[in-house]
């Protein structure tokens, strides 16, 4: 059987991992389920799938875990120790699939384990890359992508020799607002934000999908995954979300990866990798859906893009600044602080302000050196929305 463990099971990505493994319960010995808020459904799914540990991240939340968990063996934990510690059990596959810079710490606990990490939370590898990297290289782990596109590109690279890439695309949607008026943005609800036209997702991650920065942290996260430059990542506007990305060769060939809008797919292929299994995924009809559609994102619709390659070209510890302004900005949205245009806005302004720390963004990497980055760009940040919010 295979030890398997779910960082930010109660999510959309976790309730999905949770759906594969159910189906095939058989095969896997789940060690360690984890969430935040959720609890009822944390110990739910921790009960029927005999999970030997079930964390929630809320310290102030244990009783009442205790006390959902009442009469069955699970051990009840929580805090954020109890979640370095339930990525510290040992296990063959675990999905970091926390939201958010609060993955990173569990995500890295994993690798130093030696583990196969499927990475959903691409916040790790936004403020971390490298360092991510670095750890799973020393400790013999590997890491495989979960975000769509990350999984589609390695797909599409078995067999080849990343030397031979010439460019790699990853898509987009284009979100809730792709064909509104540009001026009609500063309009735009909460509600209109958090509904996608393709994927069902998480609310943070579906609002980022409306202003582009999800696909900005997935140029990064492109960067620093597969070690391409900034200038070999192209993103195209995809309204049928069918093609996930796109990798061109030197010989002027090009694959396209092409699936349903179904997470399971990508984390089924990361739970089967190295080979593939069934998984229960609509199969395309391509004659039905007729016609493919690709444009160029356009700038004024998107800065987010732009400044995903800014942050790129500022180097060292930019990226957990990018991430901590944009998760920052979307709280200020979240709460009605600022309207939708105005989270590019904020982003914008906390790189500015947070050149002047240009010795600590550009020290060394370390778990240490980002949580200070990342506390600091979220002060900036916040400052920002206060004064915008007036
Ligand atoms: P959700 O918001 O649906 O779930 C997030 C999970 O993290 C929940 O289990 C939540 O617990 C837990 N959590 C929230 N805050 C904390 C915290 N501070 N500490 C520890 N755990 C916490 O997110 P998604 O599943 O949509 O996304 C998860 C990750 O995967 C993100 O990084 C996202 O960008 C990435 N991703 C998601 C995709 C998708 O289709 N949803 C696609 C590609 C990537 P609780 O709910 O109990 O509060
Ligand atoms: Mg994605």
């Amino acid at each position: 059987m295979r030890k398997v463990s779910i960082l930010g099971a109660t999510g959309s990505i976790g309730q999905n991992t949770i759906d594969l493994i159910r189906r095939n319960q058989d095969a896997y010995d789940v060690v360690a389920l984890t969430g935040a808020s959720n609890i009822a459904q944390l110990a739910k799914d921790a009960m029927a799938l005999r999970a030997d540990l079930a964390v929630t991240a809320d310290a102030a939340r244990l009783d009442e875990l205790r006390d959902a968990l009442r009469g069955s063996d699970v051990e009840a934990a929580a805090g954020e120790t109890a979640l370095i510690d339930a990525a510290a059990r040992p296990a063959d596959w675990i999905m970091s699939a926390i939201v958010g810079a609060a993955g990173l710490a569990p995500g890295m606990e994993a690798l130093k384990h030696g583990t196969t990490l499927a990475l959903a939370n691409k916040e790790s590898l936004v403020c971390a890359g490298s360092l991510l990297l670095k750890t799973a290289a020393a400790h013999k782990a590997t890491i495989l992508p979960v975000d769509s596109e990350h999984s589609a590109i390695f797909q599409a690279l078995q067999g080849e020799d990343i030397r031979t890439v010439e460019r790699i695309i990853i898509t987009a949607s284009g979100g809730a607002f792709r064909d509104w008026p540009v001026e009609d943005l500063a309009h735009a609800t909460l509600e209109q934000a958090q509904s996608h036209p393709n994927w069902d997702m998480g609310q943070r991650i579906t609002i980022d999908s409306a202003t582009l920065f999800n696909k900005a942290m997935e140029v990064i996260e492109t960067r620093e995954f597969f070690q391409v430059t900034p200038e070999q990542i192209e993103v195209l506007i995809h309204p049928q979300s069918l093609v996930h990305a796109l990798v061109g060769f030197r010989d002027g060939g090009m694959m396209a990866h092409v699936g349903p809008h179904d997470m399971r797919h990508a984390i089924g292929y990361a739970l089967h990798h190295p080979t593939r299994a069934d998984l229960p995924v609509d199969r395309l009809d391509l004659a039905a859906i007729g016609r493919l559609e690709f444009r160029d994102p356009d700038d004024a619709r998107w800065p987010a893009l732009r400044l995903a390659r800014e942050a790129m070209a500022a180097g060292g510890m930019t990226g957990a600044v990018f991430n901590a302004a944009k998760e920052t900005a979307l709280d200020g949205f979240i709460a009605g602080a600022i309207a939708f245009p105005e989270m590019a806005d904020i982003v914008a302004q906390t790189l500015t302000d947070m050149s002047g720390h240009s010795g600590l963004i550009g020290d060394t990497m370390t778990l240490d050196n980002v949580a200070k980055v990342d506390h600091l760009a979220r002060k900036a940040a916040q400052a920002a929305v206060e004064k915008r919010a007036g």
